[in-house]
């Protein structure tokens, strides 16, 4: 058993009643290797961003439950050395799909876990949700839960369509299962193509893809419901379509790429959403930068070379949701 204060690592709780109350959002980025995480720490501790580092289920299949667990206890010593004085790292399990997973990370130093019970019935949800919810609490480890289903593909989550959140289940749903945070589902989606062609509209102009908007009403309900509870969003990357073109114009094939408006993240991010994840934008960032920099310089094999411009392309990725879209600089 080991403690993430041990870590130096933080729970959510203070993090997410502080955004709540500041109207801004906290950035949970996902990571599975050094130069992510590295680009993570580097951007949060030069804008003073408090960050939620998330592992998911194929990230521990990826690198290694261990290790990860390890890296992320180096990214607080490397946040201090690198001048951010008092680090606000939370190490948080996204998409939990089990009592014995998420345990297995509260033993392992994880300061949040989620339990994705959200595919079964109900009442199976908060009875598996209050579980995770009674053995976290005892370490002080927050939980975050889900009602509603959501679109689209994230590692092993996956859903035909989407089921938008039931504003009147939400009191009964915290009150019985005590969780801490809850993400919900008004039309976000998992991974980089959130809506097919014919959901959206064409802007005229630039020919892009234009998705249907999110469900604000649905958000204000539930808001309405429970007055300043940390709400979550999934699935919410922008898909910036200037890595979708630089994937495409240097041998890629990402036909149709499309996520969620920025302005539309930001007007959330003020309400009581108060964690956005964003896992696909920085895909796009990292591959589009790798494609580029491979086919201007055909006879490079060094990975730290096409590794260097893909770590900046991310950290710079990062710091613009944080400064322009979540509003979460100078909060750490
Ligand atoms: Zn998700």
């Amino acid at each position: 058993m080991v403690s993430y204060k041990e870590l130096g690592l933080v729970n959510t709780r203070e993090m997410f009643k502080k955004a709540v109350a500041g109207g801004y959002a906290i950035p949970a980025f996902n990571f599975n290797n050094m130069e992510q995480l590295q680009a993570i720490i580097m951007a949060a501790a030069e804008t003073k961003s408090p960050v939620i580092l998330q592992v998911s289920k194929g990230a521990r299949n990826y690198a290694n439950a261990t290790l990860l667990r390890y890296m992320a206890e180096g990214a607080v010593a490397y946040a201090k050395e690198i001048g951010w004085e008092n680090p606000q790292i939370c190490l948080h399990l996204d998409h939990g799909s089990s009592f014995e997973l998420c345990k297995d990370c509260v033993d392992m130093g994880f300061s949040s876990v989620m339990i994705d019970a959200s595919s079964l019935p109900y009442e199976e949800n908060i009875a598996l949700t209050k579980k995770v919810v009674d053995y976290a609490h005892q370490y002080d480890v927050t939980v975050e839960a889900e009602l509603g289903v959501l679109a689209g593909v994230e590692d092993e989550v996956s859903a035909a369509e989407s089921h938008y959140t039931k504003p009147e289940e939400v009191i009964d749903f915290a009150t019985r299962t005590g969780c801490d945070s809850l993400a919900i589902s008004i039309g976000t989606s998992h991974g980089a193509y959130k809506f097919t062609p014919e959901q959206c509209t064409r802007d005229p102009k630039t020919g892009r893809l234009v998705p249907p908007p999110l469900a604000f009403n649905v958000l204000h309900e539930i808001e309405k419901k429970l007055p300043g509870f940390p709400i979550v969003l999934h699935g919410s990357s922008s898909v910036p379509q200037e890595y979708v073109d630089m994937c495409n114009q240097y041998g890629g094939n990402l036909p149709n790429a499309v996520g969620i408006p920025e302005e539309q993240l930001r007007e959330a991010s003020k309400s009581a959403v108060c964690k956005i994840n964003i896992d696909s934008d920085s895909r796009l960032a990292m591959t589009g930068a790798i494609r580029k920099y491979l086919a201007e310089n055909p006879s490079h094999f060094d990975p730290r070379q096409y590794l260097t411009p893909a770590r900046e392309a991310m950290k710079q990725m990062y710091i613009h949701k944080i400064v322009n879209v979540l509003g979460s600089n100078g909060k750490a």
